[in-house]
């Protein structure tokens, strides 16, 4: 717990380290810890999330920011001068409207806010930004984490910008594009063999044993997951500054689903949109759906499953956050679902040949779960609806190269071409 500087935080840490933030809060029991490299409440091992006592901020303030995350820095547990530090300064990603996949599904209006264009193509990068400010702050040696395989990427993007040594774990068995995508910016890419919950372990036990690592979704996840929270924002202000009616999101960790709702909690609260109901749906890939699972059983008990999906991204077998999940899902009206791996690669073919987007098995996941909320009459077609790409298509070319190819391969000849019928 104490991998970061073992010496009390408050000694160590410059004025405004982490901006706003006030303390870190614990979401089981309110106890107040401060601000340092801690993620479990010393009074009942319940997370730990960042707490703030926010000035006035104004919409005009943010938008005189720049077109990053940090416009939101005042939001976030960063220090004020954030900017001048290397980052990869992600997000500001387009949130476009998707008229085509609306009228396909029968939804009236139906927004994709696309963060497969994020620095390393995926929404990894906002989170990833907020715990290497955490890193520096906390004056840690070495940038880690235990990965799916985004999350690898953008550490050892991020990392190498910072100038930070970088140490990433992943499953042996990832994608062969998130492994190059990784080892491309770090020397120090570690295959484990077994899967994510296994490499999580390895990664809390070296975080208890190692001096000086920041875990950027271990020791210093509290900050790092208040990244997601710009997804939020930025879709609130893309809007004109007011909250979509519905709004469909990937669940691995369910870390980013939670993020969101406490983003427009915030948002409400600060005055910055006006106050009114939405509905939160969480997707998840059938072959690693505990939390779905749980959400249809109407119990609050998550049954950790062995992960069995092309969805690897989200194959996280135990979600730290699935109860949390349960919660926002259930308390805003909306629902948790999960499709099958076929579904998950239809899902993909429809966003690309509707609206031009190749995303990655999460959001084949995500669109795939639309469809079905759809299907199924769970979600509202008359309301406004967002959906969350978080990843790009070229890092799980597998999933869909034997869907997708030439229609015809033919000689060069006029002839040959008019003889194969293409259109
Ligand atoms: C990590 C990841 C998610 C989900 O993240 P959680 O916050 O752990 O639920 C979704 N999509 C992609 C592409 C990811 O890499
Ligand atoms: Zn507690």
């Amino acid at each position: 717990m104490t991998a970061v500087a073992d010496t009390p935080a408050t000694s160590t840490l410059r004025d405004g380290a982490f901006g706003n933030a006030r303390s870190l809060v614990c979401r089981e029991c309110s106890h107040e810890v401060e601000l340092g490299p801690h993620y479990a409440c010393p009074e009942c091992f319940g997370p730990l999330e960042v707490a703030y006592d926010f000035p006035q901020v104004t919409r005009a303030e943010i938008e005189a920011g720049p077109r990053n995350i940090w416009r939101y820095k005042a939001l976030l547990p960063v220090p004020t001068d954030i900017e001048q530090s290397p980052n990869t300064e992600p997000g500001f990603t387009r949130l476009l409207r998707a008229d085509n996949l609306a009228r396909e599904l029968g939804i009236d209006t139906l927004w994709v806010k696309d963060d497969s264009t994020n620095p390393t193509n995926s929404f990894k990068d906002r989170v990833v930004a907020c715990a290497l400010s955490a890193a520096r702050e906390l004056d840690a040696k070495v940038f880690a984490c235990p990965s799916t395989g985004n999350l690898a990427n953008a550490v050892a993007a991020a990392g190498a910008r910072a100038g930070i040594r970088t140490v990433v774990f992943i499953p042996s068995n990832l994608e062969q594009p998130k492994q190059v995508n990784s080892a491309i910016f770090t020397e120090n890419l570690v295959a484990v063999n077994g899967n994510y919950d296994d490499v999580n372990k390895l990664a809390s036990e070296i975080a208890g044993e190692e001096d000086g690592w920041a875990f950027v979704n271990v020791n210093v996840r509290p900050f790092y997951a208040e990244g997601s929270k710009t997804l939020g924002y930025e879709i609130a202000e893309q809007l004109g500054w007011r909250l979509p009616d519905q709004i469909v999101i990937p669940v691995a960790s369910g870390s980013q689903l939670t993020k969101v709702d406490k983003s427009f909690q915030e948002l409400i609260k600060l005055g910055l949109v006006e106050d009114k109901p939405y509905k939160i749906f969480g997707a998840q890939a059938t072959g690693c759906s505990p939390v779905s699972v749980a959400f249809k059983g109407g119990t609050d008990a998550i049954r950790p499953v062995k992960p069995d999906t092309i969805a690897k991204s989200l194959a996280i077998g135990n979600p730290a956050d699935g109860i949390y999940v349960l919660d926002i899902c259930r308390r805003s009206g909306g629902a948790v679902e999960d499709i099958t791996d076929d579904e998950v690669r239809d899902g993909i073919v429809l966003l690309a040949r509707t609206e031009g987007i190749f995303t990655e098995t999460a959001g084949g996941t995500t669109v795939g779960v639309l469809k079905k909320l759809v299907e199924t009459g769970q979600l509202d077609t008359t309301l406004e609806t967002v959906v969350i790409n978080t990843g790009h298509g070229l890092k799980t070319l597998d999933a869909i190269s034997d869907r997708v190819g030439p229609a015809a391969t033919i000689e060069p000849s006029y002839s040959a071409f008019t003889a194969a019928n293409i259109v």
